[in-house]
C-alpha cells in the first residue's frame, strides 16, 4: 500500500521514526520532514508536551489523538509512565471525558449495538476489521464508573447516572489490558450496547447520538444481550473473554450468574473489585496479625462492590483453614445499606444478591449504631456516598481496635468515605488505610504513612491474561483468590512499615504476569484449560506472551 496510508494506519504508523531504508521502500518519501527521531525521543517529547496541560482532560485528549495515530508510541508512553498517565487514560479522567465529549463521534473506535441492530448482531460483528479477538469488554452505560450523582451536578436521576455514549469506558479498560496486561490492542474489541436511555436531558437533546428512546427492560433487553452473547460465541468461539462492565446491579448480577455456566465471563465492578480488596485485606493481616476468620466486617453499600467483596472473603475463608460452609462463614460479614443494616426480619423485600447477609440481628439504622452493635475488625465503605465515615465513626472503631483496617473505596476522591488523613488522625495513626481514589503520603505524629489505593487495575489485566494464555473456557471463583493471593504476596516489608497494603504500581507488568500464571496454573489444575501442553515456567511463558509497545522494522 502506498506511504501516505502507512502514515494513516495508527497500528503501523512510527512517525519520525521511519528510518532512511524505510523511507525509501514504502513511499514515504516527500511525506515527512527529514529528521529522524527515535521512539524515545518521540516519547520524551509528547511527555513534555502532556505535561504542558494543566486540565486533565486536555491530557486524556491528547493521549486518544496519539492512540488514533500511532499506537506503539500510545502503548510505549502509557507503559513507561503507567503512575502518571493511568489517572488520565482511566478514572478518574475518563468518566468527565465521557460526560463532556460523549458525543463528540470521531471513528468507530469500538462496536455499537443497539436494539436496532436486533436479529443482526452476528453481521455487525463481522463488520469489525479485526478477526483474532480475545476479549471483548462491553458495556450497557447505565452505571458508568459506578459514580454517584452529587459528582455530577445537573444530571438528576439516581440509578440512571448519566448515559452519554460509554465507548470511552470500554475503550480505555481495554487499553489497560494491553498496557499492564500485555494483550494486543488488536486482540481488544470494545463494545456498547443501547438499549435507550432514561435521561431526559440526554433525550430532548438534539445532538445526542444514542438511541432516542427509553431504555429496554425485562424480556427486550434480555433478548438483546442473549443475541449478542450467542453471536460473540459463535464469531469467536469458546476462548474469547467477554468482560461486563458498569452495567447497574439488578443486570450485572444476573447476566454473570445466565452466563458463568457457558461462557467466559467477568464483571471487574463485582469480581475485580472483589480480587484486589480481597488482596488487601490478606495483605493487611500481616500488620494486624491472625487469619480473616478471625476478623468481624462491616461493609457500607451492599451493591455489586460490597456484596461482592463480602462473597470472596466469605469464600476465602471457608478454602482455607476453616472448611466451613459459606452459610457460616458468611456469618461474620455485616452489611449496611440504604435502609440501614441487612438483617432476617427484612429478609422478604431483600434484592436477591443481598440476601445470604440477612443475619439475624435487630434492625439497626444508622452506622455509627452498626458499627458499635457488630464491633467490626474491618470496616469497608462502598456506598458511592461522601464522607460516611465520620470522626465518631473511626473513633469508634480505633476504640475496638487496636489497629482498625478501614477501606475507603467510594470513586472518586470526593465521595470518599474518609480521607487518609482523617483516617490516621482520627485512629491516632492505628488505622491500617486504603481507598478507592488515590490520596498522597500523610505525615502523621512525625511518622509517614502511605495509603494503598485499592485499584481494580491490578487484578484485570494479569487475570485476562492467564485466562488467555490457558486457553480457559470458564471463569472460576477460585482463580479469584489466586490473583488476590498473589497480589498480596507482592507487598514488601518497606510498604508494610509505612503501613502499605498495595505493592507500588510501577511494577504492574511484572505483577500482571505473577498472576496471570497463577490464575493459568488453577486453570490448568481445573481441567479448565484448553491450551496443551501446559507450559513449563507459566511466569516466564506469560511474559513472553505480553505486547511489546517497541516499534518493528520494515523491510
Ligand atoms: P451499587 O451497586 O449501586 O451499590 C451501592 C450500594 O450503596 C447500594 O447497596 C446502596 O443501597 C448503598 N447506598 C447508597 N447510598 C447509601 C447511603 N446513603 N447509606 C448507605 N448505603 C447507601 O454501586 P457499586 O458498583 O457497588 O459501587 C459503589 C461504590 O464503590 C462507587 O463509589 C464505586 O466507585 C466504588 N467502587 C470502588 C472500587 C475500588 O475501589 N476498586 C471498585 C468498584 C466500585 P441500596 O441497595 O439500598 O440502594
Ligand atoms: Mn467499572
Amino acid at each position: 500500500s502506498s506511504g501516505y496510508t502507512l502514515l494513516r494506519d495508527p497500528r503501523h504508523n512510527k512517525g519520525l521514526a521511519f528510518t532512511e531504508n524505510e523511507r525509501d521502500a514504502h513511499y514515504l518519501r516527500g511525506l515527512l520532514p527529514p529528521a529522524l527521531l527515535t521512539q524515545e525521543l518521540q516519547e520524551r517529547k509528547l511527555m513534555h508536551n502532556l505535561r504542558q496541560y494543566e486540565v486533565p482532560l486536555q491530557r486524556y485528549m491528547a493521549m486518544m489523538d496519539l492512540q488514533e495515530r500511532n499506537e506503539r508510541l500510545f502503548y510505549k508512553l502509557l507503559i513507561d509512565n503507567v503512575e502518571e498517565l493511568l489517572p488520565v487514560v482511566y478514572t478518574p479522567t475518563v468518566g468527565e471525558a465521557c460526560q463532556k465529549y460523549g458525543s463528540i463521534f470521531r471513528r468507530p473506535q469500538g462496536l455499537y449495538i443497539s436494539l436496532k441492530e436486533k436479529g443482526k448482531i452476528l453481521e455487525v460483528l463481522k463488520n469489525w476489521p479485526e478477526r483474532n479477538i480475545q476479549v471483548i469488554v462491553v458495556t450497557d452505560g447505565e452505571r458508568i464508573l459506578g459514580l454517584g450523582r452529587s459528582w455530577l451536578p445537573g444530571i438528576d436521576s439516581h440509578k440512571f447516572i448519566y448515559r452519554l455514549h460509554g465507548m470511552g469506558i470500554p475503550v480505555g479498560k481495554l487499553s489497560l489490558y494491553t498496557a499492564l496486561g500485555g494483550l494486543r490492542p488488536s486482540a481488544c474489541l470494545p463494545v456498547t450496547i443501547d438499549v435507550g436511555t432514561n435521561n431526559d436531558k440526554l433525550l430532548n437533546n438534539e445532538f445526542y447520538i444514542g438511541l432516542r428512546r427509553r431504555r429496554a427492560t425485562g424480556q427486550e433487553y434480555a433478548e438483546l444481550l442473549d443475541e449478542f452473547m450467542t453471536a460473540v460465541k459463535k464469531n469467536y468461539g469458546e476462548k474469547v473473554l467477554v468482560q461486563f462492565e458498569d452495567f447497574a446491579n439488578h443486570n450485572a448480577f444476573e447476566l454473570l450468574a445466565k452466563y458463568k455456566p457457558t461462557h467466559l465471563v467477568f464483571n471487574d465492578d463485582i469480581q475485580g473489585t472483589a480480587s484486589v480488596v480481597l488482596a488487601g485485606l490478606l495483605s493487611a493481616l500481616k500488620l494486624v496479625g491472625g487469619t480473616l476468620a478471625d476478623h468481624t466486617f462491616l461493609f457500607l453499600g451492599a451493591g455489586e462492590a460490597g456484596t461482592g467483596i463480602a462473597e470472596l472473603i466469605a469464600l476465602e475463608i471457608s478454602k482455607t483453614g476453616t472448611n466451613a460452609p459459606l452459610e457460616e462463614t458468611r456469618k461474620n460479614i455485616w452489611l449496611v445499606d440504604s435502609k440501614g443494616l441487612i438483617v432476617s426480619s427484612r429478609k422478604g423485600s431483600l434484592q436477591h444478591f443481598k440476601k445470604p447477609w440477612a443475619h439475624e440481628h435487630e434492625p439497626i439504622k444508622g452506622l455509627l449504631d452498626a458499627v458499635k452493635a457488630i464491633k467490626p475488625t474491618v470496616l469497608i465503605g462502598s456506598s458511592g456516598v461522601g464522607k460516611t465515615f465520620t470522626k465518631e465513626v473511626v473513633e469508634a472503631m480505633a476504640s475496638l481496635n487496636e489497629k482498625p483496617i478501614i477501606l475507603a473505596l467510594s470513586n472518586p476522591t470526593s465521595q470518599s468515605e474518609c480521607t487518609a488523613e482523617e483516617a490516621y488522625t482520627w485512629s491516632e495513626g492505628r488505622a491500617i488505610f486504603a481507598s478507592g481514589s488515590p490520596f498522597d503520603p500523610v505525615e502523621y505524629n512525625s511518622k509517614v504513612y502511605v495509603p494503598g489505593q485499592a485499584n481494580n487495575a491490578y487484578i484485570f489485566p494479569g487475570f485476562g491474561l492467564g485466562l488467555i494464555i490457558s486457553g480457559a473456557i470458564r471463569v472460576h471463583d477460585d482463580m479469584l483468590l489466586a490473583a488476590s493471593e498473589t497480589l498480596a504476596e507482592q507487598v514488601k516489608q518497606e510498604n508494610f512499615d509505612r503501613a502499605l497494603i498495595y505493592p507500588p504500581f510501577s511494577n504492574i507488568r511484572k505483577i500482571s504476569a505473577k498472576i496471570a500464571a497463577r490464575v493459568a496454573a488453577k486453570a490448568y489444575e481445573l481441567g479448565l484449560a484448553s491450551r496443551l501442553p501446559r507450559p513449563k515456567d507459566l511466569v516466564k511463558y506469560a511474559e513472553s506472551c505480553m505486547y511489546s509497545p517497541l516499534y518493528r522494522s520494515y523491510r
